[in-house]
This record gives C-alpha cells, sequence and structure tokens, in this order.
C-alpha cells in the first residue's frame, strides 16, 4: 500500500526526472547551431578567413554562457603551423577550450570537433563555391556545444575538456597544437572522444571507430546503445587497410599517436563529402538529433563505468 505522501512524493520525483530528461538536449538549438555554423556568410570556416573567426567567436560566447572554465585567456588557444600543400605559414589558428571539473576523478576525458572546414573553391555546376561543411563538421561542433550545456548541469565523474579545433582540414593541425600545450601531464587524459561529420546516413548507422585498438571501450559503447537508432557500428579501425582505416582520418589522430585512447563517433563518406553541396538543407535533422542522443549515453556510460585513478 502507498500513502498519500508516499504517492505525492513520487509524482514530484517523476515530474522532475521527466523534466530534467526532456531538458537534457536542445535538439532545436542544436540544429540552429548547425545552421549558423554552416551559413553560407562563414564562407566554410577556412583557417584564419573571416567566417572562420565568426564560427569561433560563436563557440566562444557559447562556452562563456554555459559558464564552462578554461586554461587559455578566454578560452582561445593559438598556434601557428606550416602548410606544406600550400607552403604558407598559418600564424595564430586558434582552439577554442573550455573545461568542466570532475566530481571524483583527475583524469580527463576530451572532447573535441573540428570547426573548421576547406573554404571557397572551385564552382559546382550549381555554379555554387562555398564549402558549407554543414556534416563536415558544423554537425560536431553543434553536438560539441550541446554536450558542454549537459555536463555543466549534471556534473561528470572525470573532468571533461571541451576542444573545438582549428586547423583539421591541413593536417589535424588544432589536435596537434593542443597536445603540445596540454594545460596538464598527458599522462592525466583518461581518453579522447572525437566527432566529425554524424548528421546523416542512409543506413541509419554510426561508426564509433577505434574499439579494435581499445577492445575494453566495446561493452561499454554496446550495452549504451542497446534499443537505439543510429544503429552503433564498430570498425575502420584494422592496421594496414589504407583508408578504410579512420584512426588518422580526424583529430583524434595525434592521441593515437601519443598512445591515448580514443573513440571516433563519425559516418561513412557521402555524395556531398567535401563539396559545396555539404549544407545544412541535405543534413537529416531525426538522425542528427538520434546520433548525439545515442553518443551523450555513450558518454555518460564510459564517464561512469571507466577507472576513476
Ligand atoms: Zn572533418
Amino acid at each position: 500500500m502507498v500513502t498519500p505522501s508516499k504517492s505525492i512524493f513520487s509524482l514530484f520525483l517523476f515530474l522532475i526526472i521527466s523534466v530534467g530528461f526532456a531538458q537534457s538536449i536542445d535538439e532545436k538549438k542544436l540544429l540552429s547551431d548547425l545552421k549558423l555554423l554552416s551559413a553560407d556568410d562563414l564562407k566554410g570556416r577556412k583557417t584564419l578567413s573571416e567566417g572562420n573567426i565568426k564560427a569561433r567567436k560563436h563557440i566562444q560566447s557559447e562556452f562563456q554562457r554555459i559558464g564552462l572554465k578554461t586554461h587559455y585567456s578566454e578560452y582561445l588557444q593559438s598556434f601557428s603551423f606550416e602548410n606544406r600543400r600550400e607552403n604558407k605559414k598559418y600564424e595564430d589558428a586558434v582552439n577554442v577550450i573550455g573545461f568542466l571539473p570532475g566530481l571524483d576523478s583527475r583524469n580527463i576525458i576530451v572532447i573535441t570537433a573540428h570547426y573548421d572546414h576547406v573554404g571557397v573553391g572551385k564552382k559546382n555546376s550549381k555554379g555554387d563555391s562555398i564549402y558549407n561543411g554543414a556534416d563536415d563538421n558544423a554537425s560536431g561542433t553543434a553536438a560539441l556545444l550541446a554536450l558542454a550545456e549537459y555536463f555543466s548541469k549534471n556534473q561528470p565523474q572525470h573532468p571533461i575538456m571541451f576542444a573545438a579545433l582549428d586547423g583539421e582540414e591541413m593536417g589535424l593541425q588544432g589536435a596537434k597544437a593542443l597536445l603540445k600545450d596540454f594545460p596538464f601531464p598527458l599522462d592525466n587524459i583518461l581518453m579522447n572522444i572525437n566527432m566529425d561529420m554524424i548528421s546523416r546516413n542512409e543506413n541509419n548507422e554510426l561508426y564509433a571507430s577505434g574499439t579494435n585498438y581499445y577492445p575494453e571501450l566495446k561493452p561499454i559503447l554496446e550495452q549504451a546503445s542497446v534499443g537505439l537508432l543510429p544503429s552503433l557500428k564498430f570498425g575502420h579501425d584494422q592496421p594496414n587497410t589504407g583508408r578504410e582505416n579512420w584512426t588518422q582520418s580526424s583529430d583524434q589522430g595525434p592521441f593515437f599517436d601519443e598512445k591515448i585512447m580514443h573513440i571516433y563517433f563519425g559516418v561513412e563518406d557521402h555524395v556531398d563529402y567535401h563539396q559545396p553541396s555539404d549544407e545544412f538543407e541535405n543534413i537529416e535533422p531525426s538522425f542528427y538529433t538520434n546520433a548525439m542522443k545515442l553518443i551523450l549515453k555513450c558518454i555518460i556510460d564510459l564517464d561512469q563505468k571507466l577507472p576513476k585513478e
């Protein structure tokens, strides 16, 4: 038998839990961030371009609004690198980096997504020359903001660093710079979770790549994804398989080189990959919001199940 006071209490608890869950990811905000970051006026966000700086300022003001801490001045980590293809030195490329302390561990989860893309280039048959990079990688960047917002209200066990990286399209430069100028010993990094292209797939599949190297992560991810769509696939992480191995194809590469565990969330290439048609109109909103919730669930479980020391 349930006494009236108890049932009122349970009702309150139910309301608190359901309201809390509903607020976990703001889907409208997620989509509007993706739209903003891939709009024509950002002109493809090429490193050091005006559009790239607009994207950077949006991320920076969001980190500020959310109330993230940081180890860099105003969240910005500047770095320089040589672009061999263009034979040009890039000064003052900028990563945007926020931080949330953990409840009971010093081992950091570093979540990354690159916000740069390839800019303006060759026109396609429709006369479009802006390479918007909606899927690549406004999708991962907007997801990074949503995760920062979520974990700022639900404190994780492990500290989380949120890194919006620059210069990925010029050779994973932002990730290399982050690890070169990291505010803690690299031994304190528990793992890297990278997101790059997560907003569309014809087969309703999202990859979590890297478990071939780190098999201990696989059961956690398998369990986290039970009953959820898109279906979580493993693979693209076998050595000696050329471009089929994605380990060095995005910002998880430099972490791998430092022997730091990673999981890379991404989809297989599509017709609009690195084309002017990779724009907001061609992403799949329901795939994207579901992928976001799946990734969130995976990160919550990794945070709870991975060792604290
Ligand atoms: Zn990318």
